[in-house]
């Protein structure tokens, strides 16, 4: 893994969530991006070398949305960069990580990801991401 690319945070309303993280981190939102084929709807903003990805429901069957039934807003997952995406895939299940996705898939911010399980990483979800 090269870095911590980015945090994501699971919000409800993505507005009001940006006005809150702006004042926070005091720099505006870089991008928001609407990730259809997940529901969700994200922004961007960086902090140093890092990101912050607040993530928000577009729809009532979007996974975002089932996170915030069971969880409530916060920490949703963490998203380390790699060189490697697909080859990253085939070391982390050969080592017993389990992948939620085999295969990488397109992601906001011109990635391709994939999500490790969070019961094999001890409750963390985590994001391997790759800049297209
Ligand atoms: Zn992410």
């Amino acid at each position: 893994m090269k870095k911590i690319e980015h945090i994501g945070i699971a919000v409800k309303d993505i507005d009001q969530a940006e006005k809150r993280f702006a004042k926070l981190l005091n720099t505006l939102s870089y991008k928001r991006e609407v990730v259809e084929s997940e529901g969700v709807v994200t922004s961007f903003f960086r902090t140093g070398e890092s990101k912050i990805e607040l993530l928000a429901p577009t729809r009532p069957d979007s996974p975002i949305q089932k996170y915030l039934d069971k969880k409530g807003e916060g920490m949703h997952h963490i998203a380390f960069e790699v060189d490697d995406i697909e080859q990253k895939i085939e070391t982390l299940k050969q080592e017993g990580f389990i992948l939620i996705n085999d295969q990488p898939k397109d992601g906001a911010d011109n990635k391709r990801i994939a999500f490790i399980h969070p019961k094999s990483t001890g409750g963390v979800l985590v994001e391997l991401c790759q800049e297209k």
